[in-house]
């Protein structure tokens, strides 16, 4: 376990964006009577020390998809919301610490993070179901789920009906993740994308599970365009998978697809 890799940002007096080797973002939440963590991570530190450093209250865990990189650290904690449709055996498979290890650690290597960072078993970690429309009411702040399938199928969204700011792990990013571990057709993420912009222009701050957290609803507007003319370009499913980056790879936006995966 190695704390050093966890950089902590203070987005105000009570919301906390923690970030793990730069690579992946969680969220804590504190209310007056509970406090809600939004995403895990990986788990190359301990995270409870790290909470305990910024507040004494309960903590409640929830997830926004059940990838590795986002619930990695569940079995440092009693038990995690998951959502309920990827309360699976793929899924638990893909937590375990072999293939955290195999997925996971060449992508943190500038961070000095190596395989012997990612500990801990997964497997049995205490999953709750986690259904769409859940809300935590954390004492004079709610945080709502809201269902956004796309980047998978149980993909999550948490919108602070309080303080207005909406919490959205890889339902959308800078570059927008639609060729990982069981994502959907790319067509059936318009929706979620619709649906977090139309959250956004409402005037709620939206943070994601990668880079600095920030995306701006003008990139918003841009991928769901980039998407569908991806989605005109290509009028059906190729016979072969690719990594393909729409219009280029930027890590400042684009769409990472999968041309064997539009419909
Ligand atoms: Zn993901």
């Amino acid at each position: 376990m190695n704390q050093s890799f966890y950089t902590v940002e203070k987005l105000n007096e009570t919301t906390f964006r923690i970030d793990e080797c730069g690579r992946d973002n969680c969220y804590l939440l504190l209310g007056t009577e509970r406090a809600l963590l939004i995403d895990c991570s990986i788990g190359t530190g301990h995270l409870p020390t790290l909470l305990l450093s910024l507040t004494k209250l309960p903590v409640t865990v929830a997830a926004t998809h059940a990838h590795g990189d986002h619930v990695g650290a569940g079995y440092q904690f009693e038990s995690l919301f998951v959502p309920t449709e990827e309360i699976t055996l793929n899924f638990r498979i893909q937590n375990t610490r072999y293939y955290r290890r195999k997925l996971l650690s060449n992508t943190m290597k500038k961070a000095g993070v190596t395989k012997k960072n990612i500990t801990g078993c997964n497997f049995r970690a205490r999953w709750l179901p986690l259904e769409d429309g859940k809300v935590f009411d954390l004492g004079g702040r709610t945080v709502r789920a809201i269902r956004t399938p796309g980047h998978t199928a149980g993909g999550t969204v948490f919108l602070d009906e309080t303080l207005h700011m909406l919490f959205t792990g890889d339902s959308v990013c800078p570059v927008l993740p639609m060729n990982t571990y069981r994502c959907l057709p790319l067509q059936s993420w318009l929706p979620a994308g619709e649906r977090i912009l139309a959250l956004a222009k409402q005037g709620n701050a939206v943070f994601c599970g990668h880079g600095d957290g920030r995306i701006s609803p003008e990139l918003l507007l841009q991928q769901l365009t980039w998407v569908r003319e991806i989605l005109s370009q290509y009028p059906e499913n190729a016979k072969k998978h690719s990594r393909t980056y729409y219009p280029a790879f930027s890590a400042e936006g684009c769409v990472c697809f999968d041309k064997a995966n539009l419909y």
